[in-house]
């Protein structure tokens, strides 16, 4: 399981409950990260979606973006 979830889960519950209210009334807006990867078309799951509004990488596509800008 990707270390983002552990960090997801093992927050308290009412900030949990808060972020989901936050979710819901940001659905469909472009506050929420994207349902999908633009580079590879995976699923996003919903916790990261949360974690890092506005973002449009998976976990994995996202460190190869920051390795590639490490590199220059
Ligand atoms: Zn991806």
């Amino acid at each position: 399981m990707p270390d983002f979830i552990d960090d997801i889960t093992d927050r308290d519950p009412r900030e949990m409950a808060a972020l989901i209210d936050i979710a819901r009334g940001d659905a469909g807006k472009e506050g929420l990260g994207a349902p999908v990867c633009a580079w590879c078309d995976s699923p996003i799951p919903m916790a990261r979606r949360l974690a890092m509004p506005g973002c449009t990488l998976c976990v994995s596509c996202q460190e190869d973006k920051e390795h590639l800008k490490e590199r220059g």
